[in-house]
């Protein structure tokens, strides 16, 4: 009997301990890898990495960005991060696709995102995301893949913005829907709306925000109470603000020069605005009587870099309340927040303002992230990392499988420290786009060398009705001019290194599948142009 009863102690202990040790690791796995993480995207329109102080530019020391830089600190800061085609909303359907722009369709600015398309938003919410979209959208069509979506119709408005949500306007063109004012700046009233939202998150489910700014794009309107910001400060100029173009191919050497057509018009020497809508500036009127045309290009300058500073100024306050909520409501530990654009922009570097050119200012995005779960605080990642790259990352992160029609991969294991052997040498880039600004153009870079083939053409699907101009190609050696001031393609020395460039880049088109097949008028522009 005592035995028996010493049997029975015995064994209840035993199934008491491995109750203990069973509840204890399903506790570890619930506050660890079990969970899913949330995740939080915040891109902005437009925002340079020049004009994020983390990124330490000739900018940093006048215009900080501490809420965004907070990012850097407490987690990763991608320093070779690009846009594969530098226009606002390609970059949005290769951000959500993980495809290039011949794939999913979405080359130039009036392509829609077909609404049959499976994207980021629908992987998450089919392993039990809750998922919404909060401000630009810019794709065309409806939203797809959110629960929740509350955007701006095309570009929005800075002050007392519409809005189109989902689920008040069944109206079968999107734009045609019924929309309704808020009252207020847009940068502050996407924060407010996107905040209303985590604030109804059930804490038993996964979520992912995409909270999309308008600012900092064009025509920088920025909040009153910034009005006084940088007001007796002299902005540092660029050293490529007064470039020499000699150096440029007969594709883009008289091209563009946005800056100084800005400030030809200011100054009365052309009539009538080259460069899109700035005519409409709101604060861009300046007295430039008695000027040179050096110094009011220096005028304008000043100008356009407060007013977007201004801009951005709003931005980064918009961080700040989101990371003070995550702290707040105990959510950083397992929140993913990522700070990004959807491409960079043109601060006065080349003459230039806007994007679309394969410089580096342009198709190079502001990406940061705190995932304090598996990101060291402090990591730089120099990898060079394409924005199809995006989606694979946020699904490898959310334990989703990444599916095989997107063309990117997952940086997980990169910025978690791994070396990755086979990571991609090389990222494409392709503006389909060709317009008197910026001729069409596609072309490679490593982290020593940018070739571009500048073809020039105006293809079927971008139908913009600027005509054919100049093919060329250049070649920018990194290493050795960062800035990209200085074209040697035509030089002798490097001759081998082009050879093996012109190799890559076929064989990455090959690769992705944009061989021009169907276009013959520009392989024979590719034959015949040496
Ligand atoms: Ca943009």
């Amino acid at each position: 009997m005592v035995n028996r009863f010493f049997s029975y102690i015995s064994l209840f202990q035993i199934v008491c301990v491995v109750c203990l040790v069973t509840s204890l690791i399903g506790c570890g796995q619930t506050n660890t890898s079990a969970q899913k993480p949330n995740i939080i995207f915040i891109m902005s329109d437009d925002h340079a990495t020049n004009a994020i102080s983390a990124y330490g530019s000739h900018l940093a020391n006048v215009a900080s960005t501490p809420n965004i830089d907070r990012l850097a600190a407490e987690g990763a800061i991608l320093n070779n991060c690009f846009a594969n085609n530098s226009i606002c909303t390609p970059s949005r359907a290769a951000i959500l696709t993980g495809q290039f722009s011949h794939v999913n369709g979405v080359r130039t600015l009036s392509d829609q995102l077909d609404t049959t398309t499976v994207h980021l938003a629908h992987h998450l919410q089919a392993i039990g995301y809750n998922t919404a979209l909060i401000g630009k959208w810019h794709l065309h069509s409806e939203p797809q893949g959110f629960g929740y979506w509350n955007v701006l119709p095309d570009q929005g408005l800075y002050f007392n913005p519409e809005f189109i949500e989902k689920g008040q306007d069944e109206h079968s063109d999107f734009h045609n829907r019924t929309a309704q004012t808020h009252e207020g700046y847009v940068s502050d009233i996407i924060t407010d709306l996107a905040i209303d939202w985590l604030q109804k998150q059930a804490k038993d489910q996964p979520f992912m925000l995409m909270m999309h700014h308008k600012a900092p794009h064009a025509l920088w309107e920025y909040h009153p109470k910034y009005k006084d910001l940088f007001k007796d400060v002299e902005i540092p100029e660029p050293a490529s603000l007064f470039e020499n173009m000699k150096h440029r191919s007969d594709a883009t050497r008289d091209v563009g020069n946005t800056l100084m057509r800005l400030a030809q018009r200011m100054s009365g020497q052309i009539k009538i605005s080259s460069v899109h809508n700035y005519d409409e500036w709101p604060t861009g009127k300046l007295n430039i009587d008695g000027l040179d045309q050096k110094q009011i290009i220096r005028a304008v300058y000043q100008k356009y870099l407060k007013d977007y500073l201004r801009t951005v100024a709003s931005v980064d306050e918009s961080v700040g309340r989101v990371l003070d909520y995550l702290k707040e409501n105990d959510l950083e530990d397992n929140t993913i927040i990522i700070y990004t654009s959807d491409q960079g922009m043109f601060l006065g570097e080349h003459q230039y303002l806007d994007k679309r050119w394969m410089f580096d200012e342009a198709i190079k995005m502001p990406f940061l992230i705190r995932y304090p779960r598996a990101i060291e605080v402090k990591t730089e990642l120099n990898s060079l990392i394409s924005n199809v790259d995006f989606a694979p990352t946020l699904l490898d992160y959310a334990g989703a499988n990444v599916p095989d029609n997107m063309q990117g991969r997952s940086f997980k294991s990169l910025l978690e420290g791994d070396e990755l052997t086979d990571w991609p040498s090389s990222i494409y880039y392709r503006y389909w786009m060709h317009r008197s600004t910026t001729p069409a153009h596609y072309g490679i870079r490593t982290a020593e060398y940018k070739l571009v083939f500048y073809y020039a053409l105006n293809l079927d699907a971008n139908n913009y009705g600027h005509p054919d101009t100049k093919a060329a190609w250049e070649l920018y050696d990194l290493k050795n001019d960062p800035l990209e001031m200085n074209n040697v393609y035509g030089l002798a020395e490097y001759q081998d290194v082009i050879i093996d460039l012109k190799r890559q880049l076929k064989n990455t088109k090959k690769q992705i599948g944009d061989t021009d097949e169907q276009y013959p008028e520009l392989l024979q522009r590719l034959k015949i142009t040496k």
